[in-house]
């Protein structure tokens, strides 16, 4: 199972996660015969049998590279085909653990969706525990049954094509007693008065459910509470990626320098300096070009990322030299920044838990436990 064994080596049918810049992560089944083609350059997979998963691999036509990287469920959240909105890693791990998920738990999840969440969920129930997921739109059903068969998922996900908000999620010949529940649906209110009924008699039950407006979430709070839920909460998260670097400390000398810098460049001509620097940079244009997305041009999803060791924007004197972050040479500050455009808030996450029912021989003839006031 890929999503939840790891393997060193690239073997044919393995699905590959090929990494070309941090915004640009795309899965492919390794078969040989067939190429892998990117705008960095031509991959066949012929070549990338028996590479070592983390390895980089240069194109065969064409002078860029990928990294081959093994699938994870927060990997495939980023490469994933979006066929809908999905739950990212900064709310997927949080609902595991407030849900109280861990290997062996039985889990319900509706809808589907994307399947993002999905492979969270398979990895930490594992082979001994099981996760029910349901879909109504049969076009996301049928595309997400079959990638949870080629992920070789099948044996811990069963995946149900039902509207589960007008027919529950029992299952024919399945004793559910699911200990979570997640759902991810337009009015996950009229699910919750299916539950009971698929749930776990014997422990606390916990819900979790994801929804974009508050309205939603006032109309599920209602639902929660008329059918036994107790411990209600609603929680957002708003994750932030700081990222810390040290930063030079230019004086009014450095400044100076660099003007006279300016002005130099100036007057040595524009093709000279073009010149000099095509001949310091090493490689073709197509590495150049990758390495300049990777370095952050292109990369949408770190468009603040600080720039590490070496590039060009350390150097007080101009453009010509590099100089590496923390040469002992400069004076440096340490300094963090919040990357701004972060995959996380898609919606608010409410919260709540269900007690086991209380055994009939603990209970008084009114509805009062034995032995309390
Ligand atoms: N959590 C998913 C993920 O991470 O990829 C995304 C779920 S998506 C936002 C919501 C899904 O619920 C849609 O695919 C939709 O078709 C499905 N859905 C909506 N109402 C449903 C219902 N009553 N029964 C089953 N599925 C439903």
């Amino acid at each position: 199972m890929p999503f939840t064994k790891y393997s060193d080596e690239v073997k044919e049918g393995d699905l590959v996660l090929a990494w070309m810049t941090r915004s640009n992560i795309k899965p492919m089944f390794i078969k040989r015969g067939e190429q892998f083609n990117t705008r960095y350059g031509v991959f066949t997979h012929e070549k990338l049998i028996g590479r070592k998963y983390g390895d980089q691999v240069p194109s065969t036509h064409g002078n860029g590279f990928i990294y081959l990287i093994h699938p994870t469920p927060e990997l495939w959240s980023l490469s994933l085909p979006h066929r809908t909105q999905i739950v990212y890693t900064p709310d997927a791990s949080y609902i595991v653990q407030r849900l109280k998920i861990r290997p062996g738990s039985k889990v319900l999840e509706a809808g589907t969706g994307s399947g993002s969440f999905t492979h969270a969920l398979a990895r930490t129930v594992g082979s001994k525990g099981h996760l029910y997921t349901y879909e109504y739109h049969e076009p996301r059903f049928i595309d997400a049954r079959v990638e949870i068969e080629t992920h070789k998922l099948n044996n811990v996900v069963t995946i149900t094509h039902r509207d589960v908000c007008n027919e529950g999620f029992d299952i024919e010949n399945a004793k559910i007693e699911a200990s979570a529940i997640f759902l991810d649906l337009p009015s996950p209110w009229s699910a919750i008065p299916h539950i009971s009924r698929v749930v776990a008699s014997n422990r606390i039950v916990n819900i979790c459910c994801f929804s974009p407006c508050i309205e939603q979430v006032a109309k599920t709070i209602e639902a929660l509470k008329a059918n036994g839920w107790k411990n209600i909460e609603m929680v957002e998260i708003n994750a932030r990626k700081h990222e810390s670097r040290q930063e030079m400390v230019r004086d009014v000398d450095d400044a100076i320098g660099r003007l006279r810098d300016v002005k130099k460049r100036r007057t040595d001509g524009l093709n000279k300096r073009n010149n000099r620097i095509e001949s310091e940079t090493e490689g073709s244009s197509t590495e150049k070009r990758q390495l300049e997305d990777i370095d952050s041009g292109n990369d949408s999803t770190a468009p603040n990322a600080p720039k590490v060791g070496g590039t060009k924007g350390f150097n007080p004197f101009g453009k010509g030299t590099r100089i590496k972050q923390g040469d002992e040479k400069f004076k440096w500050r340490n300094v963090s920044r919040a990357e701004t455009e972060y995959k996380s808030h898609t919606s608010y996450l409410t919260f709540a838990t269900l007690p086991p029912p209380i055994p009939a021989n603990i209970l008084n003839e009114d509805g009062t436990v034995r032995g309390c006031m």
